[in-house]
């Protein structure tokens, strides 16, 4: 490449939003119902924004967030992702692209209870080609990824044993098994407590500051969606508010100034019979 065209891709590359969407209109069909989840939203994310999506319930959120993570497809309307129109592609194609560049994580922790966060967190490494990957490289990688989100020394339990907080970050370590370029999180603080809220958004901070992973959170909390960098209003299916956060929230400065936290205590695999417990009999 001449230096003049490698200055224009370069400058391309910089320009092209990660996430574009156009007019995208979402409509479900219920018997003889019409729900018009969303009608016509419009917006472009770059590389590296910290988006914190907020809006009334029914409003219209998860449904984006459905189509963003090439869960669902619009009924009209585009969706660029990197440049790449995926609105119209096959479940298989949208299978993936998901798997390639995208990472969930939702309310509920949604993880499987007889399995062991390894476990866990290697699951989405045997759906995406990873079956072919050796034992010890997908032990290796799940290992990191628990690491960076300060689990490690929990592989072994099971998510019984485990916090809410400890259970979302091993769901936020299975996001990052494949490396995705960007997280989708659907109010992953809604069932913690404020303090491990914190240590939630700062996990996902660290991740868009250090990796430079783009976010794409959704929260009803006002003082959540203060994490991200960029705050979007949801109303009737369409974008009412889109503007840059001032005063951004830093998790972790807050997080050293609250008291220690409680020490974390190890619940015993095979807990007390109820019985035992001193119950009425
Ligand atoms: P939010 O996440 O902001 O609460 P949703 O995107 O879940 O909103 O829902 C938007 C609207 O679409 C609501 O009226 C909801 O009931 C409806 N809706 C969402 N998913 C479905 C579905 N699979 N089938 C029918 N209606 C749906
Ligand atoms: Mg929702």
């Amino acid at each position: 490449m001449v230096p003049a065209e490698a200055a224009a891709a370069d400058e391309a590359s910089h320009h092209m939003p990660v996430i574009s969407v156009r007019d995208l209109v979402k409509t479900y069909v219920v018997g003889e119902v019409t729900v018009r989840a969303l009608r016509g939203a419009n917006m472009d994310v770059e590389a590296g924004e910290f988006i914190a999506v907020t809006g009334p319930s029914g409003s219209g959120k998860s449904t984006l967030m459905h189509i963003l993570g090439c869960l669902d497809r619009p009924t009209s309307g585009q969706y660029f992702l990197d440049g790449r129109d995926v609105s119209r592609m096959s479940k298989d194609d949208l299978a993936a692209v998901r798997n390639r560049k995208i990472g969930f994580v939702f309310q509920g922790f949604n993880l499987l209870s007889r399995t062991t966060a390894l476990d866990n967190v290697e699951l989405p490494l045997l759906y995406n080609g990873g079956s072919r990957m050796k034992t010890a490289e997908r032990h290796k990688r799940a290992m990191d990824a628990l690491n960076a989100v300060g689990l490690g020394e929990r592989h072994h339990h099971y998510p019984n044993q485990l916090s809410g907080g400890q259970q979302q970050r091993v769901a936020i370590a299975r996001a990052l098994i494949n490396e995705p370029s960007i997280i989708l999180a659907d109010e992953p603080t809604g069932n913690l407590d404020t303090r491990t809220s914190i240590e939630v958004m700062g996990i996902f901070q660290r991740l868009n500051i250090e990796r430079g992973i783009t976010i794409v959170l959704i929260t009803h909390e006002m003082d959540i969606a203060e994490y991200g960098t960029r705050l979007v209003r949801f109303r009737d299916g369409k974008i009412q508010v889109d503007q840059k956060i001032v005063n951004r929230r830093d998790a972790a400065a807050e997080l050293a100034k609250l008291p220690p936290p409680e020490p974390e205590i190890d619940i015993p695999a095979d807990p007390v019979p109820a019985e035992h417990l001193g119950g009425v009999s």
